[in-house]
């Protein structure tokens, strides 16, 4: 009720067009939207009221924003030209290309200051790409005050590409509006849009009215506080909700909408979940709702309550797959798609991943330009953990005709292929090329958290998760943030473990190379006064050897280091007698050989028993067993043969 009644006095100071500070975050934006969609020529008209707060300690002479859309303005943005157009042949049809284009801009009574805007290219100097631009004030903006802007554009969605446009009646309007950057450390960080980069943006409030055509069902960011039918056959909806950094909304009149109501005890959430299901994927609609009850159960749980008043869930229309799997605060989109087997659980997946991204990007607001994995990274390590929860860690993924695949195995598939080029700490933009962003940000990442939780063990890692979400929901946190969270709950140093996993492209694989056993020889040759080598009694005259000593083995292991990664190892060594011994190694040479002298022979050795590294490139060589008989064989490890024959069996047609 609190809430509620923070929020009506929020919604209506907006409506009065004064900010006020509340809510959870710092208001350092507020926005007010109006849109208006034009189907006919793919076209939202817009105007927005926005009131910044210059949260720094000096003054700041001019602004930047993000328009976003230009980024499909042409093939010459550097959008499209990382995204590989310059070498494509084909020609896009007119309406396919995207724009926004600014057409007033003014600070209230004040003269247009649209013609002064400048298109900047901080990232990457292409001076085609008009994805930034400045505009320097009348006056600077003083330390602690705010500004405010009436702009006026016009966006022209692109056939839908990379999170926002049309197919047919669908619209998926996201990047839409002139938004404004993020003043940090002294300087503006705003980012041109990037072939692999999402977006970084400042929390405050946003209020905006949509107007589409009747027939069209509407879904958007935050909670619809009001609606009318108007004379000329279209309808306005207006949204609001604070403590977020972005907007977006969808048109379709081919949507079924349904809403259900998501109430959990400990910890308090009460929020509507609202569906958007496109007519032609209703036999999916059922396990949509099931995953966004398990992703908002699972998140509250072990992160934080999800605080706001609704959740909006989009599926996007047949054709619109590029438009599936994109979150935006309090709204995202889903995978999209009419059928998949009950086993394959692509859409649950998404769903949740999708929906988490409220905590990590959405809550916790980190730049996904500069430091993707501090999202992906983190949400995928949360996707894991949710997914293995409700399903099952053997068959999280796949569970189909026999097959069962869990997802820490198929997000290994992708990074033991991967090359070493890039660390996972980079800027989006700075990788060689899309697979190694995504391998590196979203399952590479992931996987070293779960090295970490294995590290530091599950009631640890869970506190520093919590810990971290507390410590920087609605603020803008680094890599270094996070590592001090890990390493303030831990009490451990894990500055050796983040400085090789995120910094450094280095591979994380140890393996067993050599496992041999066999009976000692007798002695044979001259000793000193006949003695043996050891104990015994010495045999006088012609016969210097000593006596031998049956039934005595030697059993070496040899660990070795394959990769660059240095990580300390546990070998487990089990005899033919079933004594076992637990070795520990550094892990920092290259190899290390462990000798045994005893009456019974080594019968395996398997590095890392517990299954920590979940980094390791190559499971496949961290065992072997003597066979009777026979030279030391690698063992597979069963769980991993398992999956590696179902990946097989699943891939080939
Ligand atoms: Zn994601």
């Amino acid at each position: 009720m609190r809430r509620t009644a923070v929020r009506c006095l929020l919604v209506a100071s907006v409506l009065a067009g004064s900010v006020l500070e509340g809510g959870l975050a710092k208001a350092i934006v507020s926005y007010d939207l109006k849109a208006r969609l034009r189907p006919e020529i793919r076209t939202v008209e817009g105007s927005e009221t926005l009131t910044w707060l210059n949260d720094s300690g000096g003054p700041v002479p001019e602004l930047r924003f993000h328009l976003y859309l230009n980024a499909f303005r042409n093939n010459r943005s550097t959008f499209m030209v990382e995204r590989g157009a310059l070498a494509s042949k084909s020609v896009r049809p007119a309406e396919d290309w995207g724009s926004i284009e600014v057409k007033s801009l003014r600070v209230p009574g004040g003269k247009d200051l649209a013609s002064t805007l400048e298109f900047i290219h901080p990232d990457d100097g292409n001076t085609d790409d008009r994805t930034v631009a400045r505009v320097l004030l009348p006056t600077p903006v003083p330390p602690g005050g705010r500004v405010t802007l009436e702009i006026e554009f016009v966006s022209r969605l692109p056939k839908v590409i990379a999170r926002s446009g049309y197919v047919g009646e669908f619209y998926l309007v996201g990047q839409w509006f002139p938004k404004i950057g993020v003043f940090q450390n002294g300087a503006w960080n705003c980012h041109q849009y990037h072939g692999n980069s999402e977006f970084y943006a400042d929390y405050g409030l946003f209020k905006a009215e949509l107007t589409v055509p009747a027939q069209y069902v509407v879904g958007a960011t935050g909670k619809r506080v009001a609606e009318r039918a108007n004379a000329d056959g279209t309808k306005t909806y207006t949204h609001y909700q604070d403590d977020i950094h972005d907007f977006a909304w969808t048109a379709c009149p081919d949507f079924r909408e349904f809403h259900e109501f998501f109430v959990l005890e400990d910890p308090k959430v009460e929020t509507e979940m609202i569906f958007l299901v496109h007519r032609a994927h209703l036999g999916i609609k059922d396990r949509y709702v099931r995953s966004l009850r398990q992703g908002i159960e699972f998140y509250s749980r072990n992160y934080g309550a999800y605080p706001y008043p609704t959740i909006t869930l989009v599926d996007p229309a047949p054709g619109a797959v590029s438009a599936g799997g994109m979150e935006y605060p309090t709204f995202f989109t889903a995978d999209s798609t009419s059928y998949m087997p009950a086993g394959v659980r692509m859409p649950e997946m998404v769903t949740i991943h999708e929906f988490g991204h409220n905590y990590w990007y959405g809550m916790v607001g980190s730049n996904e330009f500069e430091e993707a994995w501090l999202d992906e990274g983190i949400n995928t390590y949360s996707e894991i953990k949710a997914m293995d929860r409700y399903y099952g860690a053997d068959r999280s993924m796949i569970d189909w005709g026999g097959l069962r695949i869990g997802e820490i195995a198929y997000q290994r598939l992708s990074v033991i292929g991967s090359g070493r080029f890039d660390p996972i700490l980079k800027s989006s933009w700075g990788f060689i090329g899309p697979s190694s962003y995504s391998l590196n940000v979203y399952a590479k990442a992931g996987l070293m958290l779960l090295t970490l939780e294995k590290m530091l063990g599950e009631p640890v890692m869970a506190k520093v998760m919590r810990t971290y979400f507390e410590t920087w929901k609605f603020r803008h946190p680094t890599s270094r943030d996070f590592i001090r969270v890990a390493q303030d709950v831990s009490g451990r140093d894990l500055g050796w473990f983040f400085g090789q996993a995120l910094e450094s492209p280095d591979k994380l694989d140890y393996g067993i190379s050599d496992l041999r056993t066999y009976e000692i020889a007798p002695p044979d040759g001259l000793f000193e006064g006949g003695k043996p080598l050891s104990g015994g009694e010495a045999r006088p005259g012609a016969d210097p050897k000593p006596p031998r000593a049956p039934g005595l083995f030697r059993s070496e292991v040899t660990v070795a280091r394959y990769g660059e990664m240095i990580f300390p190892q546990e070998i487990l060594v089990t005899f033919e007698n079933g004594d076992k011994v637990r070795e520990f190694w550094d892990g920092r040479d290259r190899w290390k050989r462990f000798v045994y002298d005893q009456g019974s022979r080594v019968r395996s050795a398997e590095i890392d028993p517990e299954g920590r590294m979940m980094l390791d490139v190559n499971s496949l060589n961290n065992s072997r067993v003597i066979d009777a008989g026979g030279p030391a064989a690698m063992k597979f490890g069963a769980g991993l043969l398992k999956w590696f024959q179902g990946l097989l069996s699943f891939i080939a047609p």
